[in-house]
């Protein structure tokens, strides 16, 4: 099948790269002429294990191809995707600017029967806003041809895109009608479908919501843990052994029940708040999903407070991981950019290491930073340490050689990794969330 994928960012890239693979003809679109001239040569533009070799393979073969031009890509096609972002506006909306305009271009430019899929996170309703908005622009150009609107939330967590994608958990199809569009759907995910992967169809508008739903729960899993990590320093209990003992069963299960600094990235903080300005708007009270957010945000200021309010003042801090997780570049929403204007602000000097993020990072904090080559070299000298993100390479840390480099002896850990007791054996004090301290 010939497709389009408009946007070629986290969703848009990996989406067109997996279509490709999977055997789909597909042509990537997008409107920043510098991402699109580097994917025609085989060069991802962002940081995704396996993404590289598929991109390739599917560029050699003729199959997948990139342009800036979406009237270039239309002729030939008649399913296109749209992946544009819909980052969270002040009040917490979604900004639907990118998807309205994907929407409205598709409606200038097709000449024959066109299914629109909309993979970008909208709220609920936003599909019957673009099919509205594509019937007028149809009406105007006096065109007898038929755009459905679908919607396909998609699933992908970034450091697992590729693998997300080809084995997905299930994959989602809100359509309202148009049997034909529908048997397109079903035609192009074939290729999962035969691997046992289920397919989904609902209502358009339940399409839209299932999206919102699974990371709001997931968020709220995590914040509902840390809630109790609060708890438990209180208690004296552990909320590691206590998370241990909850997910052992069978209908909680141990994932998204770890303790930590909260949740970041582009997908659960935006998703949160989307939801809650849809409760608002909709006059329907959500209080669960308010609770999360708010959890959320007092999680990573209580610990990165703890962290200041220990610091004498001109004091240095080696800061792993800048990353909102491991395995991605990706910065949104990471705390790294809240703790680290929070520790320049009070004139301390940080040192820090990420196995693959600093790029995007130094364009983001600016030039006092020092930015390092390895785990070590972040904690030379350092008062203090924080673990941020839990990449491999900051989990297996040799404690004596840490204690060696510092000045200080003070390991802060945001990711509730390290064993306490070989932490404090090599002579350092250490601050977890939720755990208390065995010597104190
Ligand atoms: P992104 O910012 O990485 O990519 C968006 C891309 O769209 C950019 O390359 C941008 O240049 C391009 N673009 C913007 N306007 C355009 C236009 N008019 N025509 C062509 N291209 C245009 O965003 P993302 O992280 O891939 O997210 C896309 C959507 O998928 C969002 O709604 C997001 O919530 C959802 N989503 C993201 C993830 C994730 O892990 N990143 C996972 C699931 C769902």
């Amino acid at each position: 099948m010939r497709i389009a994928v408009i946007g070629t960012g986290y969703v848009g890239l990996v989406s067109a790269a997996c279509f490709a693979e999977l055997g789909h003809t597909v042509i990537g679109v997008d409107i920043d002429e510098e991402k699109v001239k580097k994917l025609q040569t085989g060069k991802p533009t962002i940081y995704e294990p396996g993404l590289e070799e598929i991109l390739n393979r599917g560029l050699q073969s003729g199959r997948l191809s990139f342009t800036t031009n979406i009237a270039e890509a239309l002729p030939n096609t008649s399913v296109v995707f749209s992946a544009v972002a819909t980052p969270p506006n002040e009040d917490y909306t979604a900004d639907l600017r990118a998807v309205f305009t994907v929407a409205e271009t598709i409606a200038k430019n097709a000449d024959k029967d066109t299914v629109f899929v909309n993979k970008s996170t909208v709220p609920v309703g936003t599909g019957k806003d673009c099919e509205e908005k594509i019937a007028a622009i149809l009406k105007d150009r006096g065109i007898d041809i038929h755009i459905p609107v679908i919607s396909n939330p998609e699933f992908l967590r970034e450091g697992t895109a590729v693998k997300d994608t080809m084995n997905p958990d299930r994959v989602v199809v809100g359509i309202n009608g148009d049997e034909w569009a529908k048997e397109m759907m079903d035609e192009l995910y074939q290729p999962v479908l035969r691997t046992g992967r289920p397919l989904v169809h609902m209502s358009r508008e339940s399409a839209e919501l299932v999206k919102y739903a699974s990371n709001s729960f997931l968020a709220t899993k995590i914040s509902f843990i840390n809630m109790l990590s609060h708890f438990c320093e209180v208690t004296g209990a552990n909320v590691r052994d206590v998370a241990r003992g909850m997910g052992l069963d069978d209908r909680i299960g141990p994932r998204f029940l770890h303790a930590g600094i909260g949740y970041g990235g582009s997908c659960f903080p935006k998703d949160v708040k989307a939801l809650i300005a849809m409760s608002r708007h909709f006059d329907v009270p959500l209080p669960l999903v308010d609770a999360t957010l708010e959890i959320n945000q007092q999680q990573r200021l209580r610990f990165f407070q703890k962290l200041l309010n220990s610091l004498p003042e001109g004091s240095t801090v080696g800061v792993w991981g800048l990353s909102f997780k491991p395995k991605t570049d990706d910065l949104r929403e990471a705390p790294s950019l809240d703790l680290i204007p929070m520790l320049q602000r009070c004139k301390h000097t940080v040192r820090v290491h990420d196995p693959i993020a600093m790029d995007n990072a130094k364009k983001l904090l600016g030039d006092d930073v020092i930015f390092t080559n390895s785990p070590m070299e972040a904690a030379t000298e350092a008062d203090a340490v924080i673990l941020l993100t839990e990449w491999d390479v900051f989990r297996g840390v040799d404690m004596n050689e840490l204690k060696a480099v510092m000045r200080g002896n003070a390991l802060f850990d945001g990711r509730n990794v390290y064993e306490i007791e070989e932490v404090e054996e090599a002579g350092l004090s250490y601050h977890g969330i939720g755990i208390p301290h065995s010597k104190e």
